[in-house]
């Protein structure tokens, strides 16, 4: 059951991801070779904690931690530990806020300085097609119209769309109805109405999309071991197109490695 967001809900979302983009930008400062994951773990729990909020993740279904930190090959749902960020690195930090009861959720995956070409390539073309997901979010067109933009834009190039994992609708819950696969055909799926606050997410691979749970219980990996870029927008379906509520400029601000100016 899909639940529509008030306007006065959709504010309550809009500060959840608000504080949730800050809390990004917090850990944007300290993304670089040498860094614990575990380290950025405590520094998001406290800076969201200190800000009147809760990691929406901590005890999600026994989810031990405040942020999902998937390395490399690891696809989503990574767990933070004593892991040391080497160069040539991807790290997705994936992070969800409660603020007042209610969430938001957003990822962006860091390449660093010398993460190869053909990965900073993937993730370009991952966050672009989060962009063009986004465009096809507006009242009237259908859920697969979102899925299909993501698809057709990475599948162009070779990568494989992770089917097991999906996005959400969000609100009072992390995850919601409706589903927002990042894989489908135009024009078919639930109607997308005005009111429907959605976290679209794809997580794309740069080889086969096929995937394996790890031992962890959590841990996605990609099966092949090549690198998996997810980026993820909680946003607002409007009559004329979305409002994207959560924020990667932060990041985009505090993030040394300017890696969206290099070459696409
Ligand atoms: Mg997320
Ligand atoms: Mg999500």
């Amino acid at each position: 059951m899909v639940h529509l967001k008030t306007p006065e809900e959709i504010e309550k979302i809009r500060q959840s991801a608000d504080l949730l983009g800050r809390t990004h930008g917090e850990i944007a400062r300290l993304i670089k070779p040498g860094i614990r994951t575990i380290e950025l773990d405590h520094v998001a729990e406290t800076f969201i904690r200190d800000h009147g909020g809760s990691p929406s993740f901590k005890n999600y279904n026994g989810f031990p931690w405040s942020l999902c930190i998937s390395v490399n090959d690891v696809v989503v749902h990574g767990f933070p530990g004593q892991y040391t960020l080497r160069e040539g690195d991807i790290i997705t930090i994936d992070c969800g806020v409660n603020l007042h009861g209610y969430h938001s959720d957003s990822a962006y995956t860091y390449p660093t300085e010398g993460t190869p070409e053909e990965t900073l390539l993937l993730l370009h073309r991952t966050l672009d097609a989060l962009y063009l997901g986004i465009a096809q979010a507006k009242a009237g067109n259908r859920m697969g119209d979102i899925s299909y933009a993501i698809q057709t834009h990475v599948e162009q190039f070779g990568y494989g769309v992770v089917r097991e994992l999906v996005g959400h609708g969000i609100g009072k819950s992390l995850h919601e109805d409706p589903e927002v696969p990042n894989y489908g055909k135009r024009g078919k799926g639930p109607k997308l109405v005005e009111g429907m606050v959605i976290a679209i997410e794809p997580m794309v691979n740069q080889g086969s999309r096929r995937v394996v749970q790890e031992a962890d219980g959590w841990t996605i990996r990609t099966a092949d071991r090549k690198p998996s870029a997810h980026f993820e927008h909680t946003v607002a379906i409007g009559k004329e197109g979305a409002e994207i509520l959560t924020t990667h400029k932060y990041i985009e601000e505090n993030y040394t490695y300017k890696w969206r100016n290099k070459s696409q």
